[in-house]
């Protein structure tokens, strides 16, 4: 296992990384694209092997936990290899990945199989109508029906994502929630972030704090402040009914996490992103087309890249996009 550790200029150690395995998706989700996306040509992005090299160093430069992200990841042909290759990386504890779902119902045995441990999966609404509106193409049941699958093949605490939007879904943050209990998943409310210029709902209209949420919460749950922390930008709570899962809250604007920030992102077009709210990025993909089998350059562009890394994101709640990219570009 490697000893080595990357640091950035604030002393925050750096040891998480999501890595981006496509910018395309299934879905249309109203929050994270515009409806008509245009998507990468296919040599700009990375391939399979070229992401596999980038986890490889990361690995050897200290990185703990690696999540596969996107897009949708699970549209990716080949993801199942990946996950098993990069799960074999000597010293990784954990490989994660956040899904739609919506392939779960015949990936989720396979990625048990091949070494990924946990899954997130995003679920906005627990009504069909509603679903297919806020995803624009997605299909609720089969979604459950994914999330089953994830259940029956051996993943334990599958979180739920959920993005709250004022008059759109927030009437069924306690549905969710007897949902998460059921199957006994863990569940995060997400304020929107400014990620993208999209026109079908103003983000400042449909804003909806995390104390808004938790205030619904606690007309049916007795919620428990808890102390346990990811490190992320997670803070997470436990219900007095239901102690056994875990209700977090992503508040970019209600609550600022970055001094504890341990992350950075990839993302398919080999861009090391230092700041989610931020555009600071180094170009691997040009190191690693440039100097093909030279991972120490890599490794040394990966290093020297941490000294980019900002203090603080600054996302305000307004329409004014702060942050050109969408997050399917950014690896959620
Ligand atoms: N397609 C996968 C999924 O939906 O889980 C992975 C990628 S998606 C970009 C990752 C996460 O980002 C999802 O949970 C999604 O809800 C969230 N997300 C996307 N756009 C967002 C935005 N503008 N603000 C907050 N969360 C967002
Ligand atoms: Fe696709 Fe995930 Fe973005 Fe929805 S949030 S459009 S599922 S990448």
């Amino acid at each position: 296992m490697s000893d080595r550790i990357l640091m950035d200029s604030f002393s925050r150690k750096v040891d998480y990384v999501r890595l981006s395995v496509t910018d395309r998706c299934d879905f249309r989700c109203v929050y994270c694209m515009a409806e008509d996306m245009e998507f990468l040509p296919r040599q700009r992005i990375l391939t399979l092997e070229e992401i596999y090299q980038l986890a490889q160093s990361f690995v050897a430069l200290g990185t703990r936990k690696i999540r596969l992200t996107g897009g949708e990841p699970l549209i990716r042909p080949g993801i199942v290899e990946l996950c098993r290759q990069i799960a074999a990386l000597p010293g990784l504890r954990e490989l994660c990945m956040t899904t739609n779902g919506s392939q779960l119902g015949k990936l989720a045995a396979p990625l048990f199989d091949a070494g990924l441990k946990r899954l997130n999966v995003s679920l906005d609404s627990l009504n069909p109508e509603r679903f297919r509106e806020l995803t624009r193409t997605g299909d609720l049941a089969k979604v459950i029906a994914g999330i089953d699958a994830a259940n029956a093949a051996g993943f334990h605490h599958t979180k739920l994502n959920c993005v709250v939007m004022k008059g759109r879904n927030d009437h069924e943050i306690n549905d969710l929630i007897r949902f998460a209990i059921d199957r006994q998943l863990d569940i995060t409310f997400i304020e929107e972030m400014p990620l993208g210029a999209i026109s079908e709902h103003s983000r400042a209209e449909s804003f909806f704090s995390s104390d808004q949420v938790r205030d619904l919460i606690a007309e049916r749950y007795t919620l428990i402040d808890s102390a346990e922390s990811t490190q992320g930008p997670s803070r997470y709570w436990r219900l007095a009914e239901a102690p056994e899962i875990r209700v977090g809250f992503i508040s970019p604007h209600s609550h600022n996490f970055c001094a504890t920030c341990n992350r950075v992102r990839v993302t398919v077009e080999g861009r090391l992103l230092l700041c989610l709210g931020n555009e600071h990025s180094a170009d691997l993909k040009a190191i690693l087309r440039g100097h093909p089998g030279q991972p120490h350059k890599l490794e040394k562009a990966i290093i020297d890249a941490m000294r980019l890394k900002p203090y603080r994101h600054n996302f305000e709640i307004n329409d004014d996009v702060q942050v050109v990219r969408f997050m399917n570009m950014t690896g959620g």
